[in-house]
């Protein structure tokens, strides 16, 4: 019996409710709109099913890749023989202190900055434009504008294999797109709570608006991309270098070096994963021959 049927079975048995679906096209997971089917998604809808499914999993020697909005990963054209466990449905937001928000690992980092600002906390006006949620924002330590989710994190609760788990700040190991989720990416956030301060709300709203006024205006937002696709290498921007080495609009199939942000590659249309990987390994050739710099992916490459 294949994987997939055997743990069909099971899931029927021990999670009816759970959303389970089969051969789900990753390319309508993703904003970069690419990838072929995952064997099977699952869509867990609180955490006590999450903790159920991943033991299912575990003891099925199945692998699994944890998703949640999608706008930092590339998925393989093949698809993948694998469990994808879309994190999405996990959207409940509380205030739990004076000035603390509980958030589950599926709101979207714009809808926990509004949250904030509609409660007059200030801290996260510089999360409001960026696309992903609350779990892939803990995983990546996302930032922007000066602001990054390390600033406000005071704890997150994790599941592991052997379990849940809440670790503080400083066992999180936030530091530039990087936390210990990155090193352990077995073990899925399910939860993280930010403390901010007292504002202004008017001036918490402004402070969004202009961000994002800001994206608007120098990010290529009407094509599909993972955002940036090269970390910030020390003392440099990857996108002043790759536009240096003069490849703003280089293409390879559907790939292209955004004209308006060379930071992003875009899917003009038709894209492959193939295209992203052979553009992503041209543009770093050219700009160690050229400067000397290498330049390591931020998009989360699942193989
Ligand atoms: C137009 C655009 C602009 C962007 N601007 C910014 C920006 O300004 N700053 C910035 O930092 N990023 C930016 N990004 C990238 C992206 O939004 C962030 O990295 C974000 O934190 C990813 O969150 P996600 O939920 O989409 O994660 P996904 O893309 O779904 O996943 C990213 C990684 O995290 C893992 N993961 C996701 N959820 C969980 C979970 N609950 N538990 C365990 N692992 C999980 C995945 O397996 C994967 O390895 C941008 C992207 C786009 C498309």
């Amino acid at each position: 019996m294949s994987w997939e049927t055997a743990l069909d079975e099971k899931i029927r048995t021990y999670l009816p409710e759970l959303v389970w679906l089969t051969d789900e096209p990753l390319a309508k997971h993703c904003s970069f709109r690419i990838g072929g089917p995952a064997k099977r998604m699952a869509v867990p809808v609180t955490t006590e099913q999450t903790v159920i499914l991943s033991g299912l999993l575990l003891e099925a020697g199945v692998r699994s890749i944890t998703l949640g909005n999608g706008t930092n990963i590339l998925f393989p054209d093949e698809g993948l023989d694998a469990v994808v466990v879309a994190t999405g449905e996990l959207s409940h937001i509380k205030r739990t202190g004076e000035t603390e928000i509980s958030a589950e690992a599926g709101v979207s980092l714009s809808r926990l900055a509004t949250f904030a600002w509609k409660d007059g906390l200030s801290g996260l006006e510089f999360a409001h434009g960026i696309p992903g949620s609350v779990g892939g924002g803990v995983v990546m330590n996302a930032g922007a504008y000066g602001g990054a989710l390390s600033d406000v994190i005071t704890e997150a609760v994790g599941l592991w294999n052997d379990g849940v788990r809440t670790l503080k700040t400083e066992a999180l190991k936030l530091s530039y797109r990087h936390s210990i989720f990155t090193e352990q990416p077995e073990a899925i956030v399910l939860r993280a709570v930010f403390r901010l301060e007292h504002g202004d709300g008017d001036a918490i709203r402004a402070r969004m608006d202009e961000l994002m006024e800001k994206r608007k205006t120098s990010q290529p937002l009407e094509y599909p991309s993972a955002g940036s696709t090269f970390k910030r290498p020390e003392g440099h921007f990857a996108g002043a270098l790759i536009e240096q080495c003069g490849l703003k609009g280089t293409r390879v199939g559907g790939a292209e070096v955004s004209v308006k942000h060379a930071g992003f590659i875009i899917n003009t249309g038709g894209a492959t994963c193939a295209d992203v990987l052979g553009l992503i390994e041209l543009v770093q050739n050219r700009v160690l021959k050229e400067t000397g710099v290498t330049l390591e992916p931020e998009v989360r490459i699942v193989k």
